[in-house]
């Protein structure tokens, strides 16, 4: 079957799963189980983190985080420029500011350096770890803490990545995780946030529920609570819970054929002129190995349509991590007036990178097949420049 497309990325789930999904639906009790519990302690374990809380999404674990923070207007909130818009969107929510920092053409993460260059108070610093590889976190931390700013991490690609003796996710105040389909790990929708706080922690797991004062299902008599805070309706469902919970058995599996997909990827794409790849490592920082992105070169000279439609036509699927800097999307240039050239390197990524699957899906012979395939498409790209 050696023939068989390669997508991008596919859940992986099993049987196990299954069974899991079943037993929920089975039970009646949908939300305000015991599964969503043994789903955030398994995870926070893994972490060695204090707590995690479940979440309908990582951007509704990053916008809960800055609202039980009390970010709001008048705020400033220090973000990548390459990254996910849920990163920005998720202070815009709070009706803060997002103030664009570009990253550093080594590993596409937030540059320090350009964090420390921005003038004035912030209330936040959004790290995000590109792609799975951490963020020069110690330097970051040190910057934030100078500049009165607490440090929420955006994880949404990097489960299990380690920074030092760490995980990603234990490196600021907090860190927030997805479990999207295609993402490290599933729970169909969902998220996670992690901290040592008790306290936000507590606040976090009242607010994510309307701000009961108790919470439901801790109590002989459901349905009898006050309220006293605001708060959203983010919970994660059981059925999530059950599909996370039946992946974190897996995902030293999945962990280990990402790795050693990306490992034989980079080796055999070293070998192209002109294609900029990121490390795995960087000092102390060690990638969760998302996918691999290969980046075109700076002067253009390489077509990247081509080339993905090269791709696509060798049976390999791609991605574009991300289409654009945050800050050149219509929403923000147009609120804020950022025109291009004040982000070059994320205008670089945005333009020149494609991102190749690396996940537990690819099989046996996965890494191989893309490497040629990408060398073919790479060299129709050079032509149709050329
Ligand atoms: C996917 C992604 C998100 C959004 O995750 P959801 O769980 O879909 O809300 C946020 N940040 C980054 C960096 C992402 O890649």
């Amino acid at each position: 079957m050696t023939d068989d497309p390669i997508p991008f990325g596919r859940p992986m789930l099993d049987g196990a799963a299954l069974d899991a999904v079943r037993d929920v639906l089975e039970s009646g009790i949908l939300v305000h189980g015991q599964v969503t519990p043994a789903f955030e302690e398994a995870f926070a374990r893994r972490l060695g983190a204090r707590h995690a809380v479940a979440v309908a999404s990582c951007t509704a674990g990053l916008h809960l985080t800055l609202f039980v923070k009390d970010v709001g207007p008048g705020d400033r909130v220090a973000v990548p420029a390459m990254t996910h818009v849920a990163t920005a969107h998720s202070v815009e929510l709070q009706g803060a500011t997002p103030v664009f920092v570009d990253v550093d053409p080594a590993t596409g993460n937030m540059d320090p350096e350009a964090l420390a260059a921005l003038e004035g108070p912030l209330a936040a610093v959004t790290p995000v770890h590109y792609l799975g590889l951490p963020c020069a976190m110690d330097r970051i931390n040190a910057i934030a803490a100078e500049k009165g700013a607490f440090v929420l991490e955006d994880c949404a690609l990097a489960v299990d990545a380690v920074y030092g003796q760490k995980k990603a996710g234990t490196l600021g105040l907090a860190g927030a995780f997805s479990f999207y389909p295609v993402k490290h790990m599933t729970s169909i929708e969902g998220g996670m946030v992690t901290t040592d706080d008790d306290e936000l922690a507590f606040q976090l797991r009242k607010r994510r529920a309307f701000g009961y004062n108790r919470m439901l299902g801790e109590r002989a008599r459901p349905g009898i609570y006050d309220v006293d805070a605001l708060g959203f309706n983010y919970r994660m469902s059981e059925v999530e819970a059950a599909v996370g919970l039946a992946q974190i058995a897996r995902l030293d599996a999945f962990q280990a054929a990402r790795a050693e997909n990306a490992a034989t990827l980079r080796a055999a794409l070293s070998k192209i002129e002109g294609l900029t790849l990121f490390p795995l490592e960087h000092g102390p920082a060690r990638s969760s190995h998302y996918c691999l992105n290969a980046v075109l070169p700076r002067d253009g000279s390489v077509h990247r349509d081509t080339v993905v439609d090269g791709l696509k036509a060798r049976g390999i699927g791609s991605s574009i991590h991300y289409p654009g800097p945050v800050p050149l999307f219509t929403y923000y240039s147009e609120k804020y007036g950022y025109r291009p050239g004040q982000f070059p390197i994320a205008e670089w990524l945005a333009d020149q990178t494609i991102s190749l699957p690396v996940g537990p899906h690819l099989g046996e012979d996965g890494a191989g097949r893309i490497a040629d395939a990408f060398a073919g498409a790479y060299r129709e790209g050079q032509k149709a420049r050329g």
